[in-house]
Order: structure tokens, then C-alpha cells, then sequence
């Protein structure tokens, strides 16, 4: 009994740190990289709490989103790799956030990282998104979050391709895909 639980504790342990190495290569993004303006990567004025455009409280955020998606998006967890809806999704369209509905990435930033999450290497706007230091699990990372409604999407490191040289690494659960065009991109 004892060397099950053993086991068990051992498997737990080693899927974690799996899991924790495959979301950290590479140093976090902590200067402008060619092409992207320095906001890419500092942190906006908007704190983690209160001033948000879209503000609710866990209970209310819990009556539209999916158990996953609350975990993800306001609890900052992050999915499995290889087992969200779109790291393999190549159809083309724009990313919003599945918390709020704002327009987050578009497919033709979207590229194959390999680590089995979605993978951008700009936001559709700089503005769209929140960045903050994140030192969770001894790991000095950049968080994104959504800039509209503070929800956690993943996190940035700068080992992307060009022209940024960014890799925006994003959970699915915090994304909804729609193959509609950005208004910006609309002719
Ligand atoms: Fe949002």
C-alpha cells in the first residue's frame, strides 16, 4: 500500500515538473524585440485587480464559464500540453477571449511551437493584452493576461520566430476561435 502511494506521489511529481519544463523554454520576454513595440512586453498601467473594464466576481464569472475555463482564466492554471481545442488548429480567423469576448490573436500570427499550446508571435493589439512578472513555481516568466477583463492566458517568452521574436504561449480553454476576419483586417 505504502509503495502505491509512493508510486502514485512519484507519477504526480513527474508529470508536473513535465509539464512545468515543456511551458518554460527559453528566458521570459523582458525586452523590445525588432518589429514590436515596446509595449509588447511592459507591463500596462492596469493592476491584476480593480480596473479592468470588465470587472465580476468569482461567482458571477462561474455562471459563463466552463470549469476548465474558470480554472485557466481566473484561477491562472494552465492545460495540459497537446489537449486544448486549437494548439492544432490552422484554420484561419481571429482568437478571443473566452472570458470577455475581446479580440485577442489572429490566426496569421498563430504558429507551430511544437510545445502543444497555441502559439502567437504578436497580439492582434498591443493593447489588447496585460502583461505582468510572474514568478509562480521558481520561474521568472511574463504573464499575458486579457487587457479587458484581467482573465490569464498564458505567458510570452522570447524565443519566438520573426519578426518579433516573440512566442506568446496561450492556453486554449482561455481562447474561442472564429473564423470571422479582425475589423481591422476588413477591406
Ligand atoms: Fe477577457
Amino acid at each position: 500500500m505504502f509503495i502505491k502511494l509512493l508510486a502514485l506521489v512519484a507519477l504526480v511529481v513527474l508529470v508536473t515538473v513535465g509539464v512545468l519544463a515543456a511551458n518554460k523554454p527559453g528566458k521570459p520576454a523582458a525586452k523590445p524585440s525588432p518589429g514590436c513595440d515596446t509595449m509588447c512586453t511592459v507591463p500596462h498601467k492596469k493592476t491584476a485587480k480593480g480596473d479592468f473594464e470588465v470587472v465580476k466576481s468569482d461567482a458571477e464569472w462561474r455562471k459563463t464559464l466552463s470549469q476548465d475555463q474558470f480554472y485557466i482564466l481566473r484561477q491562472k492554471g494552465t492545460e495540459q500540453a497537446f489537449t486544448g481545442a486549437y494548439w492544432n488548429n490552422h484554420d484561419e480567423g481571429v482568437y478571443v477571449c473566452a472570458g470577455c469576448g475581446a479580440t485577442l490573436f489572429a490566426s496569421k500570427t498563430k504558429f507551430d511551437s511544437g510545445t502543444g499550446w497555441p502559439s502567437f508571435y504578436m497580439p492582434i493589439s498591443l493593447k489588447a493584452l496585460h502583461t505582468e512578472k510572474d514568478t509562480a513555481y521558481g520561474m521568472v516568466r511574463v504573464e499575458v493576461m486579457c487587457g479587458r477583463c484581467g482573465g490569464h492566458l498564458g505567458h510570452v517568452f522570447d524565443d519566438g520566430p520573426k519578426p518579433t521574436g516573440l512566442r506568446y504561449c496561450i492556453n486554449s480553454a482561455s481562447l474561442k476561435f472564429t473564423s470571422a476576419e479582425p475589423a481591422s483586417e476588413k477591406k
